[in-house]
């Protein structure tokens, strides 16, 4: 695996879209990590909270980490200090964990909501009733140390194409229905999280800001 030439390929493609690269580093060893940071990356995921908290402690200070997997809230707390952006909350009760934590660590925490859009019943997400009921609840409305900056998503795992352009038709279309319906100091729309390795050209076309790729970077993950 070239991750060099495969870094190369993904600034050319994303040159001039708007949309960012957040290389998902999970599994991966640190070495790798510290080599796709020499060839400028700033951005990685993780979705686990132990991994991501001891390649924090190893790697450069100045990376953004990105906590893109399902979170339980009783581990909040150890990412709560560094976290650049957790793109997947999906409950009202992870966010009160994750204003609790925020407040605890002195910061706001940057949150993307994730939606359910794929056809799967495995993945986990808020559908657009339940996102809007969360943005203006009085419990949302309380906090002061969350901001939401946009949503992410994750299309069904199929080769159907048309069947992935329609869910990320969908998300985008609830991204701008959100950023003209909720008028809140504490949520703006900026990022739409949506693209991995598998789809992210789709993506792209269909607006997403931030593609999550991982083995398109590093090659396959061996679990
Ligand atoms: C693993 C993962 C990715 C990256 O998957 P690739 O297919 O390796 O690009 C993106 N998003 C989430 C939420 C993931 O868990």
């Amino acid at each position: 695996m070239d991750i060099k030439k495969n870094i190369k390929e993904f600034e050319n493609t994303l040159a001039d879209t708007g949309c960012s690269l957040i290389a998902v580093s999970k599994t991966k060893p640190v070495e790798l990590i510290q080599s796709a940071y020499e060839e400028g990356l700033r951005d990685f995921g993780e979705n686990k909270i132990q991994e991501m908290v001891e390649k924090h402690e190893q790697l450069p200070g100045d990376i953004r980490w990105h906590m893109i997997g399902h979170l339980q809230r009783n581990k909040v707390k150890y990412i709560a200090p560094f976290v650049h952006l957790i793109h997947s909350v999906d409950s009202l009760k992870l966010l009160q964990e994750i204003e609790k934590q925020g407040k605890k660590a002195g910061r706001t925490i940057n949150c993307l909501l994730q939606v359910y859009i794929a056809s799967e019943t495995t993945k986990f997400g808020l559908d657009e009733q339940s996102l809007i009921e969360l943005l203006t609840s009085d419990e949302f409305n309380s906090m002061s140390h969350i901001s939401i900056c946009g949503l992410m998503g994750m299309a069904s795992n199929t080769d159907d194409e048309h069947a992935i352009r329609k869910e990320f038709k969908q998300l985008s279309l609830l991204f701008s229905t959100i950023d003209k319906k909720i008028d809140h100091q504490a949520v703006e729309m900026r990022e739409l999280s949506m693209g991995m390795s598998g789809d992210y050209k789709i993506a792209i076309e269909e607006g997403s800001t931030m593609i999550r790729v991982g083995s398109a970077v590093f090659g396959e993950r061996n679990y």
